[in-house]
């Protein structure tokens, strides 16, 4: 890749791709399971963002990590559903970005996971940073570059 093609997509920053706060689906600490159940399976998302009540990120929670939580040896422990809390199950080791990093920076914190969570300073939930973004950014620049040839 040339000087000028990285030069350009560095200067694309997190919050120019990113889905605001306002947009996201998102569950709370201490909401009981089947709640969190309830919002990934009406929103049609495999993950969402854990916040607490001061809306900082605590973490994801995605459903097939609540199905193996409740699965026993014969059946589905449904009744654990309620019993059980989103911070019993959510993950909290994921990748994290800032709005003024770069697609560079996105691009790295999604090779692994479908989306990160952006942040500010004090942690606090700012959007998430999709795969669609990044490849809808790619698509774009490969168009572009190959409409000019
Ligand atoms: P996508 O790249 O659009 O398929 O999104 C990848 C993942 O990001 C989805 O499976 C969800 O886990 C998460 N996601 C995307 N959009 C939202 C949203 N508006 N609210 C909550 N989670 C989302």
């Amino acid at each position: 890749m040339s000087t000028m093609q990285e030069r350009q997509i560095q200067d694309i920053l997190i919050e120019e791709l990113m889905i605001p706060s306002e947009k996201v689906a998102h569950v709370q600490l201490n909401n009981p399971l089947e709640h969190a159940l309830l919002v990934l399976v009406k929103s049609g998302y495999a993950a969402v963002p854990v916040l607490d009540s001061s809306y900082k990120l605590a973490g994801i929670i995605g459903k097939t990590a609540i199905l193996n939580e409740i699965l026993g040896l014969e059946r589905f422990e449904i009744e654990k559903l309620s019993e059980m809390r989103v911070h019993e199950v959510m993950k909290s080791d994921i990748p994290r970005l800032t709005k003024k990093e770069n697609l560079v920076d996105g691009l790295n914190a999604v090779i692994n996971h479908a989306f990160a969570c952006v942040v500010d300073e004090e942690g606090h939930f700012d959007g998430i940073f999709t795969r669609r973004a990044i490849l809808k950014e790619l698509k774009k620049e490969i168009y572009t570059k190959s409409y000019k040839k």
